[in-house]
């Protein structure tokens, strides 16, 4: 049976595939996470039929629900936590995720440490960057995050593996290139200076993740290792009958 989501999905990859090309890129290096938010399990079933193995999620009751209905299926999907995330939630995700995109404090970082050595496991994570100072977004300032990656590199139970964004919102992708760029500049400096762990858990250090359905081709260029792509693959979300 062929959906619209995985016709979707292969637009998708066909894009990735030719940003990664036109970059001198191995398309092997850029992992596409179907984001998944809002929609229906049936939906995420149809994308890991299409082959989808990475989906992300932005709130985490809506995560620990989805997360049991496809472990009782035994299928094997990989969960990121991409949305912001408060400190007295974090109990219910330790253990549970591939990856933690959105650590934006030092604070949360110490949450995450407790959660994980309570449950003797251990937590990959990425430190969110505000690269445009946008008021309505949460994360670290291009000049604070090294600081706090230092930090949070004391925690044995976290693991820095990199910087995620999300870009202001544009019709026009190439307005984001110079941040996506700055990031990935970023990310190298703070791995040549040891605050980004050596690659581990199948991720290539350090990971940036970087591009969703407006701009993910362009971030591909910059150097994104990790796509966050919603609207391109699912369709657009209805917020109508959630209370957020
Ligand atoms: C919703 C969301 C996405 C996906 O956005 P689309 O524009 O639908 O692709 C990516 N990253 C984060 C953090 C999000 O909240």
């Amino acid at each position: 049976m062929s959906s619209e989501i995985a016709a979707n999905l292969e637009a998708v990859r066909r894009n990735i595939r030719a940003a990664c090309e036109r970059s001198g890129r191995d398309p092997a290096d850029v992992t596409l996470i179907a984001v998944s938010k809002t929609k229906p399990a049936a939906a995420i079933e149809e994308a890991l039929e299409a082959g989808a193995a990475d989906f992300g999620e932005n709130y985490v009751q809506e995560l620990t629900a989805k997360i049991p209905y496809f472990e009782e299926r035994g299928a094997s999907v990989r969960w990121h936590m991409i949305g912001h995330l408060q400190k007295n939630k974090v109990k219910y995700l330790a253990g549970r995720t591939a990856l933690i995109h959105s650590v934006d404090s030092v604070a949360l970082a110490e949450q995450i440490e407790k959660e994980a050595a309570k449950k003797e496991t251990e937590t990959d994570i990425l430190l969110e960057v505000n690269v445009a100072g946008e008021e309505s977004k949460w994360g670290f300032t291009a000049a604070d995050v090294s600081g706090a990656a230092a930090e949070i590199r004391a925690l044995p139970h976290v693991h820095v593996l990199g910087l995620m964004t999300s870009a202001p919102y544009t019709e026009d992708p190439e307005t984001n290139r110079a941040h996506f760029r700055a990031l990935s500049r970023l990310a190298r400096e703070m791995a040549d200076a040891g605050l980004i762990e050596p690659p581990r858990d199948g991720f290539r250090t350090p990971v940036l993740s970087m591009g969703m359905s407006g701009d993910y081709t362009v971030a591909v260029e910059e150097g994104a290792t990790i796509v966050r792509v919603g609207t391109s693959i699912f369709g657009h979300r209805d917020y109508s009958d959630k209370e957020r």
